[in-house]
């Protein structure tokens, strides 16, 4: 946990060691993409800023990049995009980490207030507080956790729609521990809540149970469950001397499948200490990522960028993700994320005054694509770009579209308006459009259906790759089912 808030922090502050810099020149790392020779940092760096030999970014030079990564990617990957139908379901939003371009997170305490409050209520007591920190926080939050029974309950929902993947992303709930047997450590501890960030269940209103009955709960039917991430897995041994493969491999058994590989942020320290000092380590997420992947589990990878951070950083970033993949083999595809601003603590305070611009996008798309010559697949995120800008990614470089995500809790709290669903009738749609062949895959990208479009894309098309899937649109037809949407 960390008590730094961003109204402690000014522009004026931040001063970084790593600046957009290099001995390369722009035409030089573009001969060097061009021929397809492995991209150093420096060269990155001269195509993500389109030269550090002039200010701002040159149209004509980013539209020479951005061709040559639309070049590369037909070549690597062919026309196909592809997407996943799948669910998030996001067990808790109690979380006391703090990350300033966070809004997703309610502070656990307010879940104990809630919950104290109601148990006042009901037996009359005067209802002192137990924790001084709950005179910090609005008792009134929109936030929710969930018990493994209402996972499986939304699981089974979304497996008779025809999903494949379940995705499940979650805040680091005091009360959240691997399985048991951490409990028990956890509890043994003097101070639990200041030594280990734990509370006993019985605190809270609603028990998540966990990370190993959540998975359970959450691994039906063969559906493919995709969760725990670098930090959740830190969460998950927090207080013991348990390895992240140990961690990663009893979640293993209870059915995960692959781990995401959010969290990353930016992997430069100088950057993390300044968005998100509560988070682990760049050195401690490749560790577990490595875990995870020594467990025998696929990973994706991200980025989150547009906030703070500059083109050094965001190269560096690629470095260390392309670094992993030499020696791991095991990230599936590589997300760019655009930080959305709005309604986030660095927004708020002014410490930044907005997100990446649209030519920042395609070059960071376009980049990825050139500098990962062991990652396959470049996704382009609709939640983070809307659906224009996403598409528009799929000829920068981006060969992947995300998913159907039935629900989507943290950018829609972030302040995105880019709503919460895709069915595979507009996925069919938007991808036909831009004259390219929609795929349904599965998470791993070893499973592919590519769909026959007929002469008048409508709303007859669904997924087939799920465990219960048969075809039938994930949704009624729009006009009987009101979909949030870009609404
Ligand atoms: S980004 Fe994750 S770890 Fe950080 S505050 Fe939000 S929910 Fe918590």
């Amino acid at each position: 946990m960390t008590g730094r808030s961003a109204a402690d922090l000014s522009p004026d502050d931040i001063s970084f060691e790593h600046v957009p810099a290099s001995d390369q020149a722009f035409e030089n790392a573009l001969a060097k993409a061009r021929d397809g020779d492995r991209l150093t940092v420096d060269d990155a760096v001269e195509l993500l800023t389109t030269g550090t030999d002039r200010d701002g970014i040159d149209r004509e030079r980013k539209e020479a990049v951005l061709e040559l990564a639309d070049r590369r990617r037909a070549e690597e990957v062919g026309d196909d995009v592809t997407f996943v139908a799948n669910l998030n379901n996001n067990v808790t939003t109690a979380c006391n980490v703090g990350c300033l371009f966070c809004n997703f997170k309610d502070t656990a305490h307010q879940f104990e207030r809630e919950a104290q409050a109601k148990r006042r209520a009901s037996d009359g007591s005067s209802g002192e507080q137990s924790d001084p920190r709950d005179a910090d926080h609005d008792a009134e939050h929109a936030g929710f956790t969930k018990t493994p029974a209402d996972s499986r309950r939304i699981v089974e929902d979304g497996l008779d729609m025809g999903i494949s993947e379940v995705c499940s992303v979650s805040g680091l709930h005091p009360a959240f521990a691997l399985d048991d047997e951490h409990h028990e450590i956890l509890a043994g501890y003097d101070e639990p809540a200041r030594e280990v960030n734990y509370k006993p269940p019985a605190v809270y209103e609603t028990d998540p149970g966990t990370y190993v009955d959540q998975i359970d709960a959450m691994s039906v039917d063969g559906i493919h469950v995709h969760s725990i991430t670098p930090e959740e897995a830190y969460h998950a041994r927090r207080g013991t001397d348990w390895s992240y493969e140990d961690v990663y491999s009893r979640l293993r058994e209870a059915g995960l499948d692959s781990a995401p590989g959010t969290a990353a942020e930016i992997l430069v320290e100088e950057v993390r200490d300044v968005v998100c000092p509560g988070k682990i380590g760049s050195g401690e997420w490749i560790e577990a990522m490595e875990g995870a992947m020594a467990a025998g589990l696929d990973t994706t990878a991200t980025i989150m960028y547009g906030h703070v951070d500059n083109a050094m950083h965001r190269a560096m970033h690629l470095k260390r993700v392309r670094d992993l993949q030499d020696r791991t083999g095991g990230i599936r595809e590589f997300v760019p994320l655009s930080f959305v601003h709005q309604n986030t603590p660095l927004y708020e305070h002014g410490v930044v005054d907005g997100g990446a611009s649209d030519a920042e996008d395609e070059l960071m798309i376009a980049v990825s694509r050139l500098f990962f010559d062991n990652i396959d697949n470049i996704q382009s995120s609709w939640v983070k770009y809307g659906d224009a800008k996403g598409l528009k990614l799929l000829n920068c470089g981006a060969n992947d579209f995300m998913g159907t995500i039935l629900s989507e809790e943290i950018t829609k709290r972030a302040g995105g308006s880019y709503g919460e669903f895709r069915s595979v009738a507009d996925y069919v749609e938007m991808i036909d459009a831009i004259g390219r062949r929609p795929v349904e895959r599965s998470t791993d990208y070893r499973t592919k259906r590519p769909i026959n479009v007929a002469g008048d894309s409508d709303d007859s098309y669904g997924p087939a790759l799920g465990p219960r899937a048969d075809g039938t649109p994930l949704l009624p037809a729009a006009d009987e089912e009101p979909v949030a949407a870009d609404d």
